[in-house]
């Protein structure tokens, strides 16, 4: 697989979250040397994302991390969107719809962190690839021939040097900040709770373990991940009110009564994580500037709604990979480098913006017309083999992978 590409600056990465540590492994995979410089000292564990839809299965399978990703995750081919008032299940998906069109017909739900370690014990084999922990990017400046970031690490402060600069840095991006590059689209006015449980929705939601709750007062999403010890933690995420601070949201006895109302239990339920997130619909202006490019949060991110996010951060990595490796290996002109922005940032808008959208206003649809409109549309879809098919394709991002290969071929 790996063709040395000897004594060659490496390709600088700032930001060791999952798609710096997948881009970092997709480049030395091919020989290229990296260099990881993350702000923290250890990968984030916080919960995020989980959902590893099937295009995204099949690159971490070039990349030698699907078996992985299968045995730490728990595999789940069905959706489920319920009316939380009546209870009622408006329908169910089933990506088992698309065994002709991926040899991975369902989602793995793996959390990002335990990703990101896998991708780290895999560059650990690589001697060409270097990963500095407690290293913040803090300033850019590109020539010519080169990128010269400025670092700020235990040792104090001091400037690396490498051909490119890949931008991982998550959304808050000092690389993208650093460039100019306006962030475009908007911040939505409520914050997403989660809350995490080891409490098990098991016996009420056996069948399917991703779920999502319609209502116009407050919605839900329901799912299951492995957890560390493989035993299995419940995530429920929430919006917040309008005008409930941050504070009120966190606490013990408020956490308690949004579990109790969604799913009443005797006793109180028991949490063993909880957190905020900011959400917003942005994409940067552009993906490039010179040698330096974003990739993940840094060019764009999204509600979670749908899991597409990370999924579509990791097809940059490989996308960007792919490129610098063939402009590196002297195989094309890198004007071919152009094809990253031309095509990524489209592509997200058209797949992940889209579709994450449409996927909050269904489920907070206040107008009861509009919301039995909206059911029974996606009823129609789902009854309809072919129509379910089609949607199941743009969910699991496969459509948008085949989208930018004809772009390719054309
Ligand atoms: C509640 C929730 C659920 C989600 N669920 C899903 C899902 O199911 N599926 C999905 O696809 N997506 C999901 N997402 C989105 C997903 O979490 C993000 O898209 C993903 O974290 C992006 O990865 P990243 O590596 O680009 O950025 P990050 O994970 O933010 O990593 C960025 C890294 O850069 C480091 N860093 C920051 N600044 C600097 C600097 N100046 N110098 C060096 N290092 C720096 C940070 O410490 C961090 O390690 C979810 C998000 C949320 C909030």
């Amino acid at each position: 697989m790996s063709t040395h590409i000897e004594h060659r600056p490496p390709v600088l990465i700032a930001g060791g979250g999952p798609v710096g540590m997948i881009t970092a492994l997709a480049l030395a995979r091919q020989g290229i040397p990296v260099r990881v410089l993350e702000a923290e000292d250890r990968v984030d564990d916080n919960p995020r994302a989980a959902t590893t839809h099937a295009a995204t299965l099949e690159m971490l399978a070039e990349l030698g991390l699907v078996d992985e990703v299968m045995a730490r995750g728990l595999i789940e081919p069905k959706f489920r969107i319920w009316d939380r008032a009546s209870r009622e299940l408006i329908v169910e998906f089933d990506f088992g719809v698309l065994a002709h069109d991926t040899r991975f017909p369902y989602v793995v739900q793996c959390e990002q962190h335990k990703l990101a370690n896998m991708a780290i014990s895999h560059l650990l084999d690589f001697a060409h690839a270097k990963i500095d922990f407690s290293t913040r990017v803090v300033a850019v400046q590109q020539f010519d021939d080169r990128v010269e970031v400025e670092v700020e690490a235990v040792g104090g402060a001091r400037t690396v040097s490498g051909c490119y600069l890949v931008g991982a840095d998550g959304g808050r991006s000092t690389v993208r900040k650093a460039l100019g590059i306006e962030f475009e689209g908007y911040t939505h006015p409520e914050r997403f709770l989660i809350l995490t449980t080891p409490f098990s929705f098991d016996a009420a939601y056996a069948q399917c373990s991703r779920n999502y709750f319609s209502d116009p007062q407050e919605w839900c999403a329901l799912f299951k991940v492995t957890g560390d010890d493989g035993k299995g933690l419940w995530r429920l995420l929430f919006p917040t009110r309008p005008q409930e601070s941050d504070r009120e949201a966190l606490q013990e006895d408020a956490a308690q009564r949004r579990l109790q109302s969604f799913f009443p239990r005797r006793g109180s339920y028991p949490i063993v994580h909880r957190n905020l997130y900011n959400v917003h619909q942005r994409v940067a202006a552009s993906f490039r500037r010179g040698r330096v490019f974003l990739a993940g949060d840094a060019a764009h991110v999204n509600n979670p709604l749908g899991g597409l996010g990370l999924n579509f951060g990791i097809h940059d990595a490989v996308e960007l990979a792919g490129l610098l490796g063939r402009v590196l290996r002297g195989e094309a002109p890198p004007s071919i480098l152009d094809d990253y922005d031309r095509l990524r940032r489209p592509l997200n808008v058209e797949y992940v913006q889209q579709q994450t959208i449409a996927n909050k206003k269904r489920l907070e649809e206040k107008d009861p017309a509009l919301r039995a409109q909206s059911n029974d549309a996606l009823r129609r879809i789902a009854g309809d083999p072919a129509a379910a098919r089609a949607y199941l394709l743009r969910a699991s991002l496969i459509e948008s992978v085949r989208k930018r290969a004809a772009a390719s071929a054309a």
